[in-house]
């Protein structure tokens, strides 16, 4: 069962009462959370973004239900390793800037800053039988996932399932990235570490989300939605749907459909609140979504043919005038395919380059656009 909830913006008191109206519909917070039990609270707190930049989990939301579970007599923690350094200070600097050191401030909930990682068990991973993720999230007695509405370079779509990626701490991530070029893998990767913390409860922030270049350097969109459910495939394939995309296209809801876990029909989902289902395409009827077809590289047969397929249908990073020299991208990228000299802009090694768009998601500046050669776009149209 997915809840839809109207929510027009972010006040405070509109967005605690759908908040309760979501967990309501689905029981109540009190059969999700017990007095004394650990709650960790899982928001997208990509960067150092402002909450107006909708490129994280609006901290209304993430007060709304930390008050919730603390009202229920849980203990709440929120965590998160965004991407880029993972350190006490890096920490710091993005709680402030997104608004989550206020919203911890005013619900009463704790900041995590506990940097290390924990192995775990994940005897339904199908690549990740082990791994080791935030120590805070292995810990807790449950996890409360607070997802949020964006496009996304590589993997088209974000929402509920791929916000456990930041389950991974730091440079971790680009390992990951660096180990499963192709996208198919990794999304199952991340499939898997969604099923290792596997949240007991799942929020998406789609009262502004983002399309067009997400996760970060997009456009917001407003939706004015808050939806909810205790199944991410669930309420990631309810969102996939408002928002137009493809399902066979989009690579995490391909895999999760393959795997059993997602239904490939959105008609056979209960969808509850006080918006429908129609009514929620209607509002997301301009929501842009920019697909990546012709990028996996098991697409293409190995030899001088299929390295040439790739290089003139796949799309590839181009560094803008905007780019400053700050050396962001160079720090992060998985294969260390981008040089950044003193006053320049950045360039990227294509050769070398696995499309992950890690670049793209970190640059501070929007320096960063994914362009589709000529090809592409026309085969893309296929
Ligand atoms: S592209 Fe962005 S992250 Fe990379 S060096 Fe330029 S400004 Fe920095
Ligand atoms: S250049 Fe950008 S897209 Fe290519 S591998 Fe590095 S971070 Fe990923």
């Amino acid at each position: 069962m997915v809840i839809l909830q109207n929510c027009d913006n972010y006040e405070y008191s509109e967005v605690y009462r759908n908040v309760k109206e979501i967990f309501d519909a689905c029981g109540g917070i009190e059969t999700i959370v017990s007095p004394g039990m650990k709650v960790a609270l899982k928001p997208n707190l990509i960067g150092r973004k402002k909450p107006e930049e909708a490129a994280t989990t609006h901290p209304s939301i993430v007060r709304a239900v930390a008050e919730l579970c603390k009202e229920a007599g849980g203990s709440v923690m929120i965590c998160e390793s965004p991407g880029g350094v993972y350190d006490k200070g890096a920490l710091r600097s993005i709680y402030k800037a997104t608004g989550i050191e206020e919203a911890a401030e005013l619900s009463g909930a704790e900041l995590n800053y506990d940097t290390s990682v924990t192995k775990v068990e994940n005897p339904d991973g199908m690549y990740l039988k082990t791994l080791e993720i935030l120590t805070p999230l292995a810990g807790a007695d449950i996890v409360i996932n607070l997802a949020k509405l964006k496009t996304h370079g590589m993997m088209v779509y974000t929402g509920a399932m791929k916000n456990l990626f930041g389950a991974i701490a730091g440079v971790g991530k680009a390992e990951y990235h660096f180990k499963m070029p192709d996208y198919d893998s990794f999304a199952n990767t991340v499939i898997d570490i969604y099923l290792s913390v596997k949240p007991c409860f799942n929020i998406i922030d789609a009262v502004e989300g983002m399309h067009r270049d997400g996760p970060t350097a997009g456009d917001p969109y407003h939706a004015g939605i808050l939806m909810g459910a205790a199944d991410a495939f669930e309420l990631d394939r309810v969102a996939l749907d408002m928002i137009g995309a493809e399902l066979g296209r989009v690579p995490m809801g391909r895999m999760a459909v393959a795997r059993g876990l997602m239904a490939e029909n959105v008609q056979d989902i209960d969808v509850r609140g006080d918006v429908s289902l129609k009514k929620a395409e209607e509002r997301c009827r301009d929501f842009v979504v920019k697909y990546n077809d012709g990028n996996t590289r098991l697409h293409f047969s190995d030899g001088v043919l299929g390295r040439a397929m790739e290089k003139m249908m796949k799309p590839k990073p181009v560094f803008t005038k905007d780019c400053r020299s700050c050396g962001e991208c160079m720090r992060n990228c998985p294969v260390k395919a981008i040089t950044v000299e003193k006053g320049k802009r950045a360039t990227a090694d294509l050769d070398k380059c696995i499309r992950c768009y890690c670049c793209q998601e970190l640059c501070p500046f929007k320096a960063v656009k994914i362009k589709k050669p000529l090809v592409g776009r026309i085969a893309g149209k296929l």
